[in-house]
């Protein structure tokens, strides 16, 4: 009973479309043109590189496109257990109609036939439609043109990191004076600029401000005179500022994005716990991990103090997920936010969202979010949360509690499309 109960849910939560709240897609480029752009994503090279592949053979200018495949293909059977293969797999079968497995005597043909179907002009839209698509939110730079594309379908987002954690540089104070032709020189010039950032972004169909926080960074209200100080540090030493002005300046920073998310409706995603360049000689992207010490009672004042900002809260690891799950439990502008990263395969999603749907209420829950590159990944990400969705309504629902089967499928869709619908206002 079981599995065909879970297999018509799915087929349920498989026909709707919906929007896809968080990815990383390059609204004027934003499929992949070959094989290698395809298995160049980080899931890929670096599980190559930990089954022991070198990372000179993976990043080095010299390798073409074909060599590059043609290498990691060759480590396939060390990852042909891994959940990132299968997404692969899928999308090899689902979106190519290719249903053989990638191995060194089919591999050529393989990728000169993808390569084609890459290149049709329609292939963006094939896309969307194959994986039931209405659109993808961006993460975009702050200094950002927004220009060229459809916002209504590739919809941006304001990503803050650099405001945040990198304000000391040079680099980053001048892109903030370029894009916002404002002359940052204080406290005062700062708040206008990120003012000015808002203001663009709104303007251009922005449904969002995010950033991804390190595990000891904890948000405070900074006074003025102590942000004064530590904003004329930063502007004046830059890199050398004293490393406390250095995160007066990040907090201070930090809670006039907030504000400004509070004066423009915004939700504010925090995706919590990420500690940059454990690994140092990882491959690209391949170099961060989490942190089991991150608390989100270090958001306690941020909570309290923002109670009409809605924080969809993204956290690194299962081990936080209990947490999160008490925290939108009780505080009306928490809400959990998809399965980032270390915790976005099945054991992990299907314990966290069972977590969820059964403790938080049901209107403060987006399911899933693909966080690609390339949006050839949608169709089989959502595909891998849609079956876990079906599995936990048709075993701790339908089968556990007695809910009808329609119920069931209800409330999979809301988390599934409606949620992200309603809390980002699409
Ligand atoms: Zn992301």
């Amino acid at each position: 009973m079981s599995l065909e109960l879970r297999s018509r849910i799915f087929d349920e939560l498989n026909s709707i479309p919906f929007i896809d709240p968080h990815t990383h897609i390059n609204a004027l480029n934003p499929t992949s043109k070959n094989l290698a752009d395809i298995l160049g994503y980080h899931y890929y090279t670096e599980l190559a590189h930990s089954a022991g592949l070198q990372k000179s053979k993976i990043e080095n200018d010299n390798i073409s496109s074909k060599e590059l495949v043609a290498t990691l293909v060759d480590k396939f059977d060390c990852l042909n257990n891994t959940i990132q293969y299968s997404w692969f797999v899928e999308m090899l079968a689902e979106l190519f109609g290719i249903n053989e497995p990638l191995d060194a005597s089919n591999w050529e043909n393989i990728f000169d036939d993808t390569e084609s179907q890459l290149a049709n002009e329609n292939w963006c839209d094939t896309v969307f439609e194959k994986s039931k698509l209405k659109g993808v939110f961006l993460t975009n730079d702050f200094d950002d043109s927004l220009e060229g594309f459809d916002t209504k379908k590739f919809i941006p987002c304001l990503r803050t990191d650099d405001l945040v954690f990198h304000l000391a540089k040079p680099e980053t104070q001048s892109r903030l004076n370029k894009c916002t032709n404002i002359d940052v020189v204080d406290r005062a010039s700062l708040d206008s600029a990120i003012a000015k950032l808002f203001e663009h972004f709104v303007s251009k169909n922005a449904k969002a401000c995010a950033i991804s926080i390190p595990p000891d960074f904890a948000p405070e209200q900074i006074v003025d005179g102590r942000a004064d100080k530590a904003i004329e540090s930063l502007l004046k030493n830059g890199l050398d500022a004293d490393s406390a002005d250095k995160v007066a300046a990040s907090k201070y920073v930090f809670w006039k994005l907030a504000e400004n998310c509070h004066e423009n409706k915004l939700p504010f995603d925090l995706m919590i716990g990420v500690n940059r360049g454990v690994f140092a000689e990882g491959v690209f992207q391949g170099q961060d991990l989490y942190d089991s010490r991150v608390s989100l009672i270090q958001y306690r004042e941020l909570f309290n103090h923002f109670a009409d900002v809605t924080f969809p809260i993204s956290v690194l690891a299962s081990v936080t997920n209990q947490e999160l799950t008490s925290y939108a439990w009780i505080f009306p502008n928490v809400v959990t936010n998809g399965h980032w990263w270390y915790s976005n395969t099945p054991t992990f999603i299907e314990h966290d969202a069972g977590a969820r749907l059964e403790a938080v209420p049901r209107n403060k829950q987006i399911g899933y979010y693909s966080d690609m590159y390339k949006m050839e990944f949608a169709l089989p990400k959502f595909a891998m949360y849609k079956r876990i969705l079906a599995k936990l309504l048709a075993e701790k629902f339908v089968i556990d509690r007695s809910w009808s089967e329609s119920a069931a499928i209800d409330f999979g869709k809301q988390v599934l499309r409606d949620n992200s619908e309603s809390i980002f206002g699409c």
